[in-house]
């Protein structure tokens, strides 16, 4: 593992997300709304076209100052530089993993918010007698959508951080952004591939932001990334799940599961006490129906907890019939928990089982694992950093719903910021517009 400082950057700061008032009230260029750059131009009496020459400098050349929106006179210039960001991330950390093949970035944000992405690279993989790859040359960004997170999983080392904020469409793209740089660095002529929301925070908890974001994403104007390559993960924000259906596929949806039966849900992913098992799957099942695409159920495998043949047969079950995958994740190791990843061997027998109903199963590989950037190591810290108040807090409360998973209680607290998160679930909580 070795630490790359970004370049001409300074390095990041403590843990602790400033107050919300240091932030710069100005809104991220990448983030504006189809149509906003140009209602701007045009309250500023500028041509049309300044939007498509911002655009090209926002997207192609992932400009970060406004020094680099070049083609624009100086004087223009210097006006969107006071109305806009031109870049909402204040400085990166880069680490790399599994020897060069995984990289995390903690971003550092302008109110003092730590957040993190990680770029994994797939080579292209094997050939074909007529010399074709099977797989193509694959670059995966993960990106967070909110500082911590309220949702409080106790195998999650986002969720101990507890709830800190939304993030804005601007801070979604912008971790983009900054990978698509490296990505492009030295003339490689090497572009992202895929991007998943599978980094820290409850997207659906942020929905409109992350819709946003998305649209950005998919617009040949903009990014330019096809919807089936962007992957959204959830926990189960059911009224969230049923607004997307409505409004048709935006991009594959992810279900965060671990657990087929409520008792076990309940402890492992807390929201479970808010949207059961049933709805949650009720919902995904409607959405696959009406959108026509799969959706995917994520399973961390813990040793001793949700492992079971019982929990295979009951996830079997519940899924059987519908268009639907699953994906098995040995649990990555998480400094707070004591528990521990299943055997290769009770992951297979366990995938067998769940197989038997005629529900697919893939079995993911880990990666990042010695840079703190696998699923669910996302702490926005440095490693060996001792936790600060709050947080001790939330590890002694999240250690004993632990404890109480494996005793299969129902009746565990559920964390006050996630109280106040799901009572509202989608309508524009803190929205930044
Ligand atoms: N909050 C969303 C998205 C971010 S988490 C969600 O939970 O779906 C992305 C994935 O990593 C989720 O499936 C999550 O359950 C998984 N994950 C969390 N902690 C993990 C761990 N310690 N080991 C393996 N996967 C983990
Ligand atoms: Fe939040 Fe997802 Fe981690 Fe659960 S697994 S605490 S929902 S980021």
């Amino acid at each position: 593992m070795s630490v790359t400082p970004a370049p001409g950057q300074k390095s990041a700061g403590a843990n602790s997300p400033a107050p919300r008032s240091a932030a710069d009230p100005r809104h991220g260029l990448s983030g504006l709304a189809d149509g906003v750059l140009e209602a701007w131009l045009a309250a500023e009496g500028q041509p049309v076209y300044r939007a498509r020459q911002i655009r090209g400098a926002v997207w192609r050349m992932n400009a970060q100052t406004a020094d680099e929106l070049n083609t624009l006179p100086a004087a223009l210039r210097a006006r969107v530089d006071a109305a806009f960001r031109v870049d909402t991330i204040a400085a990166d950390e880069v680490t790399v993993a599994d020897r060069g093949l995984t990289e995390k970035t903690l971003h550092l944000l302008s109110d003092g918010a730590l957040i993190e992405s990680v770029l994994m690279h797939y080579p292209a993989r094997g050939f074909q007698s007529v010399g074709r790859p099977i797989h193509r040359e694959r670059h995966t960004l993960c990106i967070s959508s909110q500082a911590g997170c309220a949702v409080g999983c106790p195998f999650c080392a986002t969720g101990e951080l507890g709830f800190g904020r939304d993030l804005e469409a601007a801070e979604i793209l912008d971790q983009v952004r900054h990978a698509a740089l490296r990505l492009a660095a030295g003339g490689s002529g090497r572009q992202l591939t895929n991007v998943v929301f599978m980094g820290m925070g409850e997207p659906l908890l942020n929905l409109d932001r992350v819709l946003e974001a998305v649209a950005a994403l998919a617009d040949p104007r903009r990014f330019g990334l096809g919807a089936r390559h962007v992957v959204v993960s959830t926990s189960g924000v059911v009224p969230a799940i049923r607004r997307l259906t409505q409004l048709g596929p935006q991009f594959t949806l992810a279900v965060s599961l671990h657990a087929a039966r409520d008792p076990l849900r309940d402890v492992l992913v807390p929201l479970n006490r808010r949207w059961p098992v049933a709805e949650v799957v009720a919902a995904a099942r409607d959405h696959a129906r009406v959108t026509g695409r799969r959706v995917s159920y994520e399973y961390v495998m813990i040793s001793g907890v949700n492992d079971t043949n019982a929990d295979a047969d009951a996830l079997g079950v519940l899924l059987r019939g519908d268009l639907a995958h699953v994906n098995l994740i040995p649990m990555n190791p998480v400094a707070h928990t004591p528990w521990q990843a299943s055997s290769p061997e009770r992951v297979a027998s366990f995938a067998a089982r769940v197989r038997r109903n005629g529900v697919g199963v893939t079995v993911r590989a880990n990666r990042g694992q010695d840079a703190g950037a696998a699923c669910g190591q996302l702490a926005a810290n440095r490693a060996g950093e001792p936790p600060a108040g709050a947080v001790a807090h939330r590890r002694e409360v999240i250690i004993r719903q632990s404890e109480a998973a494996l005793r299969g209680a129902r009746n565990t607290e559920m964390p006050a910021d996630l109280r106040e998160a799901v009572a509202d679930p989608i309508a524009g909580r803190g929205a930044s517009h």
